[in-house]
């Protein structure tokens, strides 16, 4: 198993990141991205950090780690500049916190972060049609998630995707102990959100591919 957004004491997260790694390894999960909250401010003091932090937990056995960027609150327009500095300074993933129901996220951001080619929009919210298409050919991951209230519109994000063919992946936002969802129960939320267990093979599949990708 595998999560690509979670977050640690460099943003609101409550554990440091080699306590968000052991309690992932002990859930039972082989790999992790720690993804916390950036915008201008910030992504030059976090990601250089992470990065430095992957490198080492990575040469020893066990789960892998890969360091990542939450692009967050970020007014659209400054979003493609950011996502290519992020990668610029390390960041192997870049995901950008898309529009939620739950929270005031600035119109025009799922489509900017799929016109940047993020690796991953996150909590999409109400997301369209049209731009499902547009994440469809810029080969951006759609998140389903397990967080209370993002997750309030996984069945609309999961009918779009699958009507359009475009790809999907299944992830927490883990910012506290209490977040990791037990890997043998992950099925549930992608069954609750009105798929079947071979979607849920798929969104395994494309999981696997992104970690092969970061980890190269
Ligand atoms: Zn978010
Ligand atoms: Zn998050």
């Amino acid at each position: 198993m595998i999560d690509l957004h979670t977050h640690s004491l460099f943003s609101d997260g409550e554990l440091t990141p080699a306590e968000l790694a052991r309690r992932f390894e002990v859930a039972g999960y082989k790999a992790l991205a720690i993804t916390d909250h950036g915008d201008q401010s910030n992504i030059d003091l976090i990601i250089p950090r992470l990065v430095a932090f992957c490198e080492q937990i990575n040469r020893r056995q066990g789960i892998r780690v890969i360091p990542g960027i939450e692009l967050t609150h970020v007014p659209p327009e400054f979003i493609p500049a950011l996502v290519s500095r992020s990668r610029e300074i390390g960041a192997r993933l870049v995901v950008v916190h898309g529009e939620t129901i739950v929270e005031p996220v600035a119109p025009r951001t799922n489509r900017m972060a799929i016109e940047s080619s993020v690796d991953i929009l996150a909590h999409p919210g109400l997301i369209t049609e049209e731009e499902v298409l547009l994440a469809r050919d810029h080969s951006v991951y759609l998140e389903l998630t397990s967080r209370k209230g993002h997750s309030l519109t996984n069945g609309h994000v999961a009918r779009l995707a699958q009507k359009t063919g475009a790809s999907m992946i299944l992830n927490s936002d883990t910012h506290a102990p209490g977040d990791i969802w037990p890997a043998a129960r992950l099925h549930e939320i992608v069954v609750g959100a009105g798929l079947s267990r071979d979607d849920y093979q798929a969104m395994m599949k494309n999981v696997g591919s992104i970690v092969k990708r970061c980890l190269t």
